[in-house]
């Protein structure tokens, strides 16, 4: 199709988005794009994966290959992401041929905890105590200072409580450094938590900054089990979350998707966690009760188009299916939430296969539902 002229920016249908990384969100990504008219073109190293099987193009090589790099940039029109550890390298590579949104900068500070943290202590938004850890003198100085107990989490590459060690006892802070491999580190106070919530902004081209209602999520060993959407949290938090969001969002000058998590504390306060600069695991509940869902909103931001309404037409608790939950697929499709099932082959532990939402009206009575009605 022909460019619009009152979106200059805007990459017409039939145009090509790249998506680096080739997971669940990156299939859920290429499924929206595609509803729009666009072709979708995925990079990363796994064959046969949940995102390629949608695709229509897929290029199966390393983060370090530069020539698989360079042909990819040649073929697509524009590039987003699915996976924030791709090496920051490689979308510089790409970045010098074919807009990559969002960019470096973004990715160079959600990739690193430390990064995080420092970016959103000087954007005013409220971390917990923590610690830079490089050595055994930096963790014993950082154990004396922020006590125990504390979480040790690697600065790199940590997802699903990977990467993490409780610190009760000081006496076993040298142990759990060397247990995560004595890689950098940062320590930061045990949060005694009532509540996690997240939020997730986009940005397009334009400046357009917009939020999705703030969610509650439920984690069962380590890994999301049920978003609640919206979170049942007072406005103060609501609020607050809403409003760090947007700051960290403005702050790095995104364009794109920024997913950010928070805890809720005691006092009714809230506790900057982590970022994520892509689709997150909270916001699958956008794709049956808003208007817009994530996927189709970072679709729009990748290529220049105007954002869409975040608003929701309902309520929603989406539950993840790890492993052999997936399993029971044929009651859950006899039953009333949502299927979403990931193309994975094997249902290993602790592996998401799948997640199914319940629809809630937005006038329930009661908020959450109860355990019985739950998808
Ligand atoms: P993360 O990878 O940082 O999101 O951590 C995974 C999960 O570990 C979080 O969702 C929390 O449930 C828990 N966790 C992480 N950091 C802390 C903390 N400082 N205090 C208490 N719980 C934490």
């Amino acid at each position: 199709m022909t460019a619009d002229p009152a979106t200059p920016d805007a990459m017409p249908p039939g145009s090509t988005l790249g998506v680096l990384g080739t997971g669940q969100l990156g299939r859920m990504l290429a499924l929206a794009a595609a509803r729009l008219g666009y072709r979708v073109h995925v990079y990363g190293p796994e064959a046969d994966s949940p995102a390629a099987q949608v695709s229509d193009a897929a290029t199966v090589a390393g983060w370090d290959d530069l020539d698989a790099l360079d042909r990819f940039a040649a073929s697509v029109d524009a590039v987003t992401l699915e996976f924030e550890n791709v090496p920051v390298a490689a979308v510089e590579r790409l970045a010098a041929r074919v807009p990559v949104r969002p960019g470096a900068r973004v990715l160079a500070v959600a990739q690193d905890r430390l990064a995080e943290k420092r970016t959103a202590q000087d954007a005013g938004v409220p971390v917990a105590p923590f610690a830079e850890v490089n050595d055994s003198a930096d963790l014993a100085r950082a154990v004396a200072g922020i006590g125990v107990p504390a979480v040790l989490k690697t600065r790199r590459e940590g997802y699903d409580g990977k990467g993490q060690r409780i610190i009760r006892d000081p006496a076993r802070a040298a142990d759990a450094f060397a247990e995560l491999g004595s890689k950098p580190a940062i320590l930061e106070t045990f949060v005694p938590f009532v509540a996690e919530v997240s939020v997730i902004a986009a940005r397009g081209t334009d400046g357009t900054l917009l939020t999705w209602p703030v969610v509650e999520n439920r984690h069962r060993d380590h890994i999301l089990d049920l978003t609640v959407a919206p979170a049942a949290q007072p406005t103060s938090v609501t609020e607050a979350a809403t409003a760090a969001a947007r700051t960290l969002a403005e702050g790095l000058d995104l364009v794109g998707l920024l997913a950010v998590e928070f805890f809720v504390t005691v006092d009714g306060g809230i506790l900057f966690n982590e970022m994520a600069p892509r689709p997150h695991n909270s916001g699958h509940w956008t794709m049956e009760a808003c208007r817009v869902s994530q996927f189709e909103q970072q679709a729009r931001a990748a290529l220049g188009l105007p954002l869409g309404s975040t608003a929701p037409h309902h309520r929603a608790v989406m539950r993840n299916l790890i492993g052999a939950d997936s399993d029971a697929w044929a009651a859950l499709l006899a039953g009333p939430g949502s299927l979403h099932l990931y193309g994975k082959a094997e249902s290993r532990a602790g592996r998401k296969m799948g997640h199914v939402t319940r629809l809630y009206s937005l006038d329930a009575a009661t908020w959450p539902p109860d355990g019985s009605d739950l998808p």
